[in-house]
């Protein structure tokens, strides 16, 4: 099965690969009980597993966005 890790901000392919039955059991992704994961998108067309999580660059975008409120809100204060 083909396990394709999505940026659920800009979409972006963070990364790909093949796996086992067996091998998603040891990642905790267990066949049966995939679909009612929120974070994972099953494609019954390609047997494929998309699941959503976010790219570095949207990690550092995020982050730097806290930082920057977090600085207005200082700024507010005083
Ligand atoms: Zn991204």
């Amino acid at each position: 099965m083909k396990l394709t890790y999505i940026c659920e901000r800009c979409g972006a392919i963070i990364g790909a690969m093949n796996i086992t039955e067996a091998e998603m059991k040891m990642l905790g992704l267990d066949p049966l009980t995939v679909d009612m994961r929120q974070d994972i998108i099953k494609s019954t067309d390609t047997e494929e597993l998309f699941i959503y999580s976010l790219c570095d660059d949207c990690v550092d975008t995020m982050s730097l966005h806290e930082r920057e409120w977090t600085y207005r809100g200082n700024l507010k204060l005083h």
